[in-house]
């Protein structure tokens, strides 16, 4: 894709000092935004992002890790626009309505076993946040009290809502928020145990177990659920775990009376090579939360999902209080339901699990040949269509750079002005494209990952 240098648009500029002046953007250290002219996204296609002066970048992280079928697909377009011409809005409190009806039903249809009830909600955090509050109600309702802990993993992220912050954990996110968080039990994950003790694959798959056995045993009495992201740590800088020890979370936790909530808000929607990542480790919990993928990356949506166990839990007449007093007001919006039908349609008429599998190794040979073998790439992880680049000063001794040399950041603005949409986490070069991505298009990508990165760690 070449960037012609497009003439000054006045508008343009207008839009960009308007920016400046009102807007304040999300995980966005401002004052280093204000120094720079914002890009300013105009339509998009398929793949490609297009700006207000008409040039296109390669979206090479589905905008935040939702597009899932590429941008402006005609399908949801269309069921969009047909549903607008019903109603935009109708609430599911005290009504309801068939696109929430019929999405339901497919959820359920397509979701590990035993998951047969949705609740829905509009971010991932706030489908963290229901599944939380159905685990400690749950527990209430048992008559086991002392069950209002929760169990995660170390450098978990689960959202930033204040709930989905208890039970994540960023030093840099959160530390300012400590003093209200709940005192939320940590596993360590194996692969923190394989860098910080030198471990092999399986000493730390197998440690981990055993400690994770060993916690969870020891405060089940205390524990109302453990949360997880399955297979893959997303924000944590992509950190991946293997099925196994899902399979072990998910033992331990039955055994112990724990309920295990999978949160594939990331991992959902096919981004790890099956529908749910969940599905790889042949595994289902007690709550899933999904989000992110489930429009297509089209609209606000998400779900809670859950067991008959538990929702029969909670019925019972009013006076009896079990009712889950919980819910947004814009919950199973119709326009998102009929967009999150449509993006199900397009896995089959696109075949898309069937895309990926060919698309993954593709990118697994790609990234083997062209980017773990540079100077200053100290680890490639790669879980189906989410990879982790780590970038390191010193490979051999895994040594990081300076955070404030930014380096991470910096692949990201090299990236760009070479047409191609990449979004750090730290050092940590993130590539999440669309499932939809072409054969082509992923050649692009990592050709110019790769230059960026060269561009960015060889000019120092
Ligand atoms: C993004 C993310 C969330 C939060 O989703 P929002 O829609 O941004 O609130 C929660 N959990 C995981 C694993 C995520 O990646």
């Amino acid at each position: 894709m070449q960037n012609k240098a497009a003439p000054p648009d006045p508008a343009h500029d207008e839009l960009a000092k308007a920016d400046h002046a009102h807007l304040w953007h999300p995980f966005t250290p401002m004052s280093l935004w204000l120094e720079q002219e914002p890009l300013v996204i105009a339509r998009a296609e398929g793949q490609e992002l297009i700006d207000e002066n008409g040039r296109r970048y390669l979206d090479g992280v589905s905008s935040l890790w939702c597009n899932v079928h590429g941008h402006n697909r005609p399908e949801i377009n269309e069921a969009i626009t047909r549903q607008l011409k019903h109603v935009a809005h109708t609430t599911l409190l005290g009504l309801t309505h068939r696109p929430a009806i019929e999405l339901a039903k497919r959820l359920a249809h397509i979701s590990p076993p035993k998951l047969t009830r949705v609740f829905y909600s509009d971010a991932g955090a706030t489908a963290v946040e229901a599944a939380l509050k159905m685990a400690l109600q749950y527990w209430q309702m048992a008559g086991l009290k002392g069950k209002t802990r929760f169990g995660s993993l170390a450098d978990a992220y689960h959202g930033d809502t204040l709930g989905a912050v208890g039970v994540g954990y960023s030093h840099l996110f959160h530390h300012f928020f400590e003093a209200v968080l709940p005192d939320t039990l940590r596993l360590t994950p194996p692969h923190l145990l394989r860098w910080r003790n030198g471990m092999t694959h399986t000493e730390a798959l197998e440690r981990a177990i055993t400690d994770a056995d060993r916690i969870i045993t020891g405060e089940s009495k205390h524990l109302a659920a453990i949360i997880v992201e399955p297979l893959m740590q997303g924000a944590a800088g992509m950190w991946p775990h293997p099925p196994a020890y899902l399979r072990a979370l998910r033992d331990i936790t039955t055994r112990e009376n724990v309920l295990l909530i999978c949160d594939e808000v990331a991992t959902g929607f096919g981004r790890t090579g099956t529908m749910f990542a969940s599905q790889q480790a042949g595994i289902s919990p007690d709550l899933m939360c999904l989000a992110k993928g489930i429009t297509g990356g089209y609209l606000p949506l998400a779900a809670t999902l859950t067991t008959d166990p538990i929702y029969e839990a909670f019925l019972g007449m009013p006076q009896d209080g079990k009712t889950f007093f919980h819910g947004h007001t814009y919950t199973g919006n119709p326009l998102a339901c009929v967009a999150a039908l449509t993006s199900l349609d397009l896995f089959e008429s696109d075949q898309t699990l069937k895309h990926l599998d060919s698309i993954i190794p593709s990118l697994q040979q790609k990234l083997e040949a062209k980017i773990a073998p540079l100077n200053h790439v100290a680890d490639v992880r790669q879980q189906g269509l989410m990879v982790g680049i780590e970038l390191a000063a010193d490979t051999k001794n895994r040594k990081a750079y300076p955070a404030h040399d930014r380096m991470g950041a910096k692949v990201g603005i090299e990236a760009r002005n070479r047409g191609v949409i990449v979004r750090p986490l730290g050092d940590v070069v993130v590539l999440m494209p669309p499932l939809s991505i072409q054969e082509n298009e992923l050649i692009e990508l990592v050709s110019v990952t790769r230059d960026a990165i060269l561009a960015t760690t060889e000019a120092r």
